[in-house]
């Protein structure tokens, strides 16, 4: 052997293999080193020696970075199978393994709150039979397995995540949790820290890079001993890893949408498995996958079916919209009675809502729609406001200004038509800010809360909100998706949607299991404490589709059957999770150049498929428009893989994107494996 040796080194650069470097001195696979790449200096991770002499000009290793220890090595199996699976560059899969700082970097003094505060600690809570059966069945197994918690809301699957990291805790060993980045609210990380004290680090996007950097060193030097973070929490390496657990696992955020496009979930069970430690994926509303991979006894299904204490499910009520405009005499009594009322508010509603505020407690409404209203539009010339960087129609605010909700791109709202010069723009639509000017003008004395991405932009709004519903100081609260996730307010007894309807129509498969989830999720903030003896919560959904599939399985709770009959219909479709899905989006600023790449990626599809036998099972769809055409001034065609075979989907594409060099400049393929949102 030469006195230098060849080495694979990952370094972040859009490269879909690692490099090759040489290096006098002894190395280690998993360690950080500085390399020169053109005439920068990069960080790279080596991934192991070679003997394969590259054919041009091999440079060599300036030096190792003496502050990191290598990395285990199941976490840089981790790290490989992440660029394999979802063909991303390795090198850039590996640059989310280290912190943003480095460890010795000065230190500024700040005045932020504690990452994790310091409370007096709770003891554990005397499980319920259901609890404890759960617990046991978990606990009793050591080594990888995939556990599926499927429990009601409010049934207490957190104290069956804390009795379980108690027990890893005790063996020495290590624990993650994963929570939505949403769900990640001061009030889950004081229950944590309650149970657990000193021994918690945290990870989230609302961490400074300092901050990010200490909670990072806290775990990777030992000092703390359970990791809770967003999905990205898994890139910090957690030695003796005892348990991993997935709350809320059917989210889809967690799925990354840009660059490496990994599923956090998925991901962590890889992680289980290459740990060898047991992943606890809980929800009340379990993904299809995870369900199906229940019924077929990859996952060891745990149930619980009641909420503590006896706490009832809350009552569902659904009201038909449809039926709301009448001839019957008795019915136009009411329509008088009623006709304050703003067109979104049923009567039974508002009733209702009289009646919870009356005694004193809270009600929730929500709409999955920001704003005033969608799109403001021309009655003389049927002109309406689109952004100029996305086909999308503006959304009008404080009716003072219109808004994309997806570049925030900003105008004023001048009423007189642009196109026409004749017409006045009209407002139509809803959105949360006019449920809570309606509101206002009905309840004029109680105090009424927004929470949607114009009102809650920090952390610290959600913390104040959050404390303003737990004190009381809120009667009303008005939200979206925001508010569906995981929140625990005792005085919450009526939860009203307004319009289940928005989002039954999204081009997207999972459009009704997404609607079922958020509707079950939503309902699950109702009478969470009522106590035995009490009426249980309510919940109203207002619909002008009744009878759809997601609104008459969640009125009587009915997870299992909504699973199964979408199921036969996922399987009849080749859809996930019966099919496996790959799609390739084709973008780039102008849309000729878009259209024909995406014609040639479906032609070399289509020969691709025709060449290889073990390919039969693809099938091609597209190309076509992506539902959101343009976006940010990039036009959006798409491709989509679906197989029944999934062994075929990966190196089908991988072949399919090949090296990528008969991709004209300026054009974009974006790949997206197991993809969670198809617009
Ligand atoms: P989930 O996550 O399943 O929706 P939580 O874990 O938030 O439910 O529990 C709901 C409520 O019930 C919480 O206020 C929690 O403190 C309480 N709780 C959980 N387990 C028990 C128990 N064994 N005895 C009494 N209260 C419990
Ligand atoms: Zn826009």
């Amino acid at each position: 052997m030469s006195s230098s040796q060849l080495w694979r080194v990952a370094v972040g650069a859009p490269l879909p293999e690692a490099l090759t470097y040489s290096f006098a001195n002894s190395l280690q696979r998993g360690q950080l080193v500085n390399v020169p790449l053109g005439r920068r200096k990069v960080k790279g991770l080596v991934l192991g020696p070679t003997d394969k002499v590259p054919d041009f000009e091999v440079k060599s290793i300036d030096s190792i970075d003496e502050e990191y220890a290598p990395l285990p090595e199941p976490f840089m199996k981790w790290l490989e199978w992440l660029a394999q699976y979802y063909i991303h560059p390795v090198g850039q899969v590996v640059q989310s393994a280290f912190p943003p700082l480095r460890k010795t970097d000065k230190q500024r003094q700040s005045k932020r709150p504690p990452v994790i505060p310091q409370l007096e600690s709770d003891s554990a809570l005397d499980l319920t039979d259901e609890q404890r059966k759960c617990f046991e069945d978990i606990a009793k197994q050591s080594g990888f397995a995939t556990h599926l918690l499927f429990g009601v809301t409010g049934s207490g699957k957190t104290e069956v995540y804390l009795r379980l990291l108690d027990k890893v805790l005790k063996e020495g060993k290590r624990g993650i949790v994963l929570v939505p980045e949403i769900s990640l609210t001061p009030q889950l990380i004081q229950r944590f820290a309650r149970r657990f004290g000193d021994k918690i680090a945290a990870l989230h996007s609302q961490l400074t890079d300092r901050e990010r950097t200490n909670q990072w060193w806290d775990i990777v030097e030992g000092r703390k001993s359970i990791l809770i973070g967003a999905r990205s929490a898994l890139f910090c390496p957690v030695e003796d890893l005892g348990l991993i657990i997935v709350d809320e696992e059917h989210e889809p955020s967690f799925k990354q949408d840009e660059k490496l496009k990994y599923n956090g979930r998925d991901a962590a069970v890889m992680m289980g498995k290459l740990m060898n430690c047991p992943v606890v994926l809980g929800s009340a509303t379990p993904s299809l996958e995870s369900w199906k991979n229940a019924q077929e006894g990859k996952y060891q299904l745990h149930t619980l079916r009641h909420r503590v204490a006896n706490r009832s499910l809350p009552d569902i009520e659904v009201i038909d919209l449809r039926h709301q405009k009448s001839d019957d005499e008795e019915k136009k009594k009411i329509i008088d009675k009623y006709s304050h009322l703003p067109f979104w508010l049923s009567p039974a509603l508002y009733e209702r809502m009289g009646e919870v505020l009356e005694r004193g407690d809270q009600a929730a409404l929500f709409l999955n729609r920001r704003g005033i209203a969608q799109m403001v539009v021309c009655p003389a010339c049927g002109h309406t406001r689109e952004c100029p960087n996305c086909d999308i129609s503006l959304t009008l605010h404080a009716h003072s200004h219109l808004i994309c909700h997806y570049c925030d791109y900003h105008e004023n709202f001048k009423t007189k038509c642009p196109d026409c010069k004749e017409g006045e723009l009209q407002a139509i639509g809803l959105g949360t800010e006019l449920v809570e000017t309606d509101l206002a003008r009905l309840f004029p004395e109680k105090k009424i809360a927004r929470a949607d991405r114009d009102e809650i932009q920090s952390r610290a709004d959600l913390e104040d909100l959050i404390a303003n519903m737990e004190s009381g100081e809120i009667d009303i609260l008005v939200g979206t998706q925001m508010i569906a996730k995981g929140l625990d307010f005792p005085k919450l007894k009526l939860v009203g949607l307004v319009l289940a309807d928005v989002g039954f129509n999204l081009p997207d498969f999972r459009a009704t299991e997404r609607s079922f989830q958020l509707i079950t999720q939503m309902s699950g903030r109702s009478g969470r404490h009522v106590k035995e003896g009490e009426s249980p919560g309510l919940v109203i959904i207002q619909t002008f589709n009744v009878e759809h599939d997601s609104i008459t399985f969640a009125r009587n709770h009915d997870f299992e059957g909504f699973a199964q009959h979408e199921l036969n219909i996922r399987s009849q479709l080749h859809y996930p999770p019966v099919g496996r899905l790959v799609s390739f989006r084709i973008q780039g600023t102008h849309l000729g150049k878009v259209e024909e790449t995406a014609g040639l990626l479906a032609r070399r599809a289509y020969a691709l498929k025709s060449q290889f036998p073990q390919y039969n099972s693809i099938e091609i769809l597209g190309p076509a428009e992506a539902p959101l055409s343009k976006l940010r001034g990039q036009f959006r065609f798409h491709l989509l893989i679906k197989t029944t075979q999934v062994s075929a989907a990966n190196p089908f594409s991988r072949q399919l994107l090949g090296d990528q060099e008969w991709v004209p400049s300026g054009i974009k393929i974006l790949i997206d494996i197991d993809p969670m949102s198809l617009l």
